[in-house]
């Protein structure tokens, strides 16, 4: 009896065996249909195996095994059975989720055969040939072979955009042997060095020391401040992993955001083969770019978190940019995160990871802190001239405002405007869960159980504690100094553009947010714009933070920062700090000297001083001492159970139960468990929605625990009846 157990995309976390009396070892990964219940459904063969332990007449025969398409292979196979244990997500869901919608419906596939059209470089013969030879009439020969001196290579790409003529002058060169053609990857050392700068000091050495351990695991946390050059240091070790042949793959937070750096590495390595992987691409273009990976034939893969799980056969090295970025993280379904997974695929591949950033996440910086990643910093900008901005706090407490915005921007904004330079109006609109604040001393509503902040609910007038449960009502004064003037802290930003019409009628104002760049190509429309000056007041949220380039953009304006300062989130201020660098050092990239000013009612806060000095490390670490008295990560391992019903009674008493189940565990002696809570936006699209915090001091502790807990959970009556789902290293609460 021949069995294949194989992974369906069902909410179930098992395999289902079939029979399939063809099939073999070498089956395994490859794609097959099977009935299930009164459908056809497709799955993966994870294994192939002799008996089962259901008997032989209950079980179906397996439909048509798709061997068309290679296998996947077992590298990645492990990594998804890693991605279902950790993430406790169904097998199924979980490889489902990460390939190809057109890898599962194999019968409408055909596959392309890589044409890599060959490209073209000069022989030695051709190098010695000295321009001045050539006879003066032979003006197309003389434009070819300075254009080969030149950039060493003509690609594919170029040569079809020549005329027919030139292309006929290669064959010719060809036959004097003065040109040779070779195909990307088949052959070494097919990046243009021509355009490489030569690296500072501190890329050298970071360069040296990342490829002095390529064949070994080595995670890698690059923090070098904006405008340091880590792109640089990325594209030079790239380029020595491309000449060993190896793959590379680089995984950045938002593709939408960053084309720039895919044309950056297509510039350097014009003779690779470079798939770009995001949610812009349609199934069959996915689907190529995929099998490419999956043959060998890309160099170099770049995508968005999803793209970790690419099978790449000779990858050598992992980079993921911006690794602090909340986007690595899936927020439904699968809650992976895809810095993480990097993490284990390189361990897994006995490679190098790199972590780039300015403002790493906290996580990072301790893992560098005590040795389990190595640090490398780069302290200085990478052009000379370029200096760093300059950062200033508008007191708040001392210049008033109106409409949001102080007299002091307004003045800066005027100057800019006059001297013909773009400012950036930078509204933040992240981590913002209203806090009962007092204006005169500063006081803040914290929970007397934890070391959080507690939550104002208007609709009840509640302060509540979003880590384990505890509740008051809004105090009618400040109890420490006794002002009646406690309020809910924050304010609106939907005017500030009306605002600034209303005093620069003659400016350009051009307001950039998700919304406004929702139809296709409207973002490059507004980012060219942007660079051909016909704007003159940026108005935006984060999406303008990351890393754009805009040499003529001298001031940069943060207006409501604060709220993020006194969010209950323990995560807001961090994300704020390195939305803040970020941002900050958009202004001054070029030869305009660049300046940040800061409204904010707490110029004083560590924050914003650390800021000013521009300093992450000192910032960390007393940040990294805060979480640890506080017990919050990396010096505790949590995960959330979240439920959501029609009446919120029920969740919370779902939660009740899957607690009471806890309690009665073996493993449970390691484990935190806190109340159930309403979650802080507790009404979402007509259900009510509650948490559960779970908490232990290692990684080990909370996964054993969580298996057991996560099985008990699906034996209970309620669990079909409720939406429910579990989150391991949740990034909020
Ligand atoms: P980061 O990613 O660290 O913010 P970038 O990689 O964008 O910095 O580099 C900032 C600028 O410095 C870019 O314009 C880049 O071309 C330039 N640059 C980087 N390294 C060098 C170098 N070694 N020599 C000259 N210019 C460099
Ligand atoms: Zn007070
Ligand atoms: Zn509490």
């Amino acid at each position: 009896m021949v069995i294949v157990r194989v992974a369906l995309d069902v909410p179930i976390d098992r395999l289902f065996d079939y029979l399939a009396p063809d099939a073999d070892t070498t089956d395994i990964g490859r794609c097959v249909y099977v009935p299930f219940g009164n459908r056809q459904i497709s799955g993966i063969i994870i294994s192939v195996c002799e008996t089962s332990s259901i008997p032989e007449e209950k079980l179906k025969h397996a439909g048509q095994i798709d061997r068309q398409t290679p296998p996947l292979p077992q590298s990645l196979l492990e990594l998804f059975e890693f991605c279902s244990r950790y993430y406790h997500h169904p097998i199924g869901q979980v490889i489902m989720n990460g390939l190809p919608i057109l890898l599962r419906k194999f019968k409408h596939i055909t596959i392309r055969k890589a044409e890599q059209p060959p490209s073209w470089r000069l022989t030695d013969t051709g190098r010695s040939i000295i321009l001045a030879d050539l006879p003066v009439r032979a003006k197309a020969k003389r434009q070819l072979i300075s254009l080969l001196l030149k950039h060493g290579i003509i690609t594919a790409d170029t040569c079809k955009t020549m005329s027919s003529h030139s292309r006929k002058l290669l064959h010719e060169f060809k036959e004097l042997g003065w040109v040779e053609q070779f195909t990307a990857l088949s052959e070494k050392s097919v990046f243009s060095t021509a355009s490489a700068p030569v690296p500072t000091a501190e890329q050298a050495q970071a360069i040296f020391e990342i490829l002095d351990r390529t064949g070994t695991f080595t995670p890698w946390l690059l923090n070098g401040i904006t405008g340091s050059g880590k792109t640089e240091v990325y594209l030079q070790v790239t380029a020595s992993l491309l000449a060993q042949q190896k793959q590379v793959l680089i995984l950045v937070p938002e593709i939408n955001l960053t084309p720039q750096l895919e044309a950056v590495f297509r510039k350097r390595f014009p003779a690779t083969i470079l798939v770009s992987l995001h949610s812009g691409l349609n199934n069959s273009e996915r689907l190529q770019s995929w099998l490419q990976a999956q043959r060998g034939e890309a160099g170099i893969v770049l995508g968005t978190r999803l793209a970790i799980f690419t099978p790449m056969p000779e990858l050598g090295l992992i980079i993921v940019d911006e690794e602090q970025d909340h986007s690595f993280k899936q927020q439904d379904g699968l809650r992976y995160s895809a810095r993480d997974l990097a993490i284990y695929r390189a361990r897994q591949a006995n490679i190098p990871v790199i972590l780039g950033s300015a403002t790493p996440s906290l996580e990072s910086y301790h893992q560098a802190r005590i040795g389990r990643y190595k640090l490398l910093q780069l302290h200085s900008r990478a052009i000379s001239q370029a200096t760093l901005p300059a950062i200033r706090c508008i007191d708040l407490r001392v210049i008033p405002v109106q409409e949001g915005l102080s007299e002091s921007i307004l003045d800066a904004l005027r100057h800019c405007l006059a001297r013909k330079q773009q400012s950036l109006v930078f509204i933040n609109r992240r981590g913002y869960s209203p806090v009962l604040l007092c204006k005169s001393c500063r006081w803040i509503a914290t929970c007397n159980r934890c070391s959080s902040r507690l939550v104002v609910h208007l609709r009840d007038r509640q302060l509540r504690c979003h880590y384990c449960g505890n509740q008051q009502p809004v105090s009618p004064a400040c109890p420490q100094c006794g002002d009646p003037d406690v309020l809910p802290f924050g304010h609106g930003t939907q005017r500030i553009e009306a605002a600034l019409v209303r005093h620069f009628p003659e400016a350009r104002i051009l307001r950039v947010d998700r919304d406004s760049i929702r139809h296709k190509g409207a973002w490059q429309k507004m980012l060219d714009r942007i660079h051909r000056g016909e704007a003159d007041i940026l108005v935006g949220t984060q999406l303008l933070a990351k890393g754009h380039d805009f040499p003529n953009l001298a001031l940069v304006c943060v207006l409501n920062a604060d709220a993020s300062l006194y969010s209950t989130d323990f995560r807001a201020e961090e994300h704020l700090f390195a939305q803040l660098i970020q941002v900050a050092g958009r202004a001054g990239r070029a030869n305009v000297p660049g300046s940040v000013l800061i409204q904010t009612e707490f110029p004083q806060h560590p924050l914003y001083q650390a800021l000013i000095r521009q300093d992450f490390a000192t910032y960390a670490q007393v940040h990294l001492k805060e979480r640890r008295s506080a017990g919050f990560p990396p010096f505790v391992y949590l995960a959330i159970l979240r439920a959501e019903a029609p009446v919120l009674a029920d969740a919370l008493e779902f939660l009740r139960q899957t607690a009471a189940l806890a309690t009665v565990m073996e493993n449970y002696t390691h484990i935190q468990l806190f109340d159930p809570v309403p979650a802080h936006m507790t009404r979402l699209k007509g259900l009510e929605r509650a948490q559960l915090l779970i908490q232990a001091r290692s990684r080990r502790y909370l996964q054993t625990f969580l298996r057991n807990w996560h099985q008990g959970i699906t034996t209970l009556p309620a669990h079909n009846k409720i939406r429910w789902h579990l989150d391991v290293d949740p990034l909020t609460l």
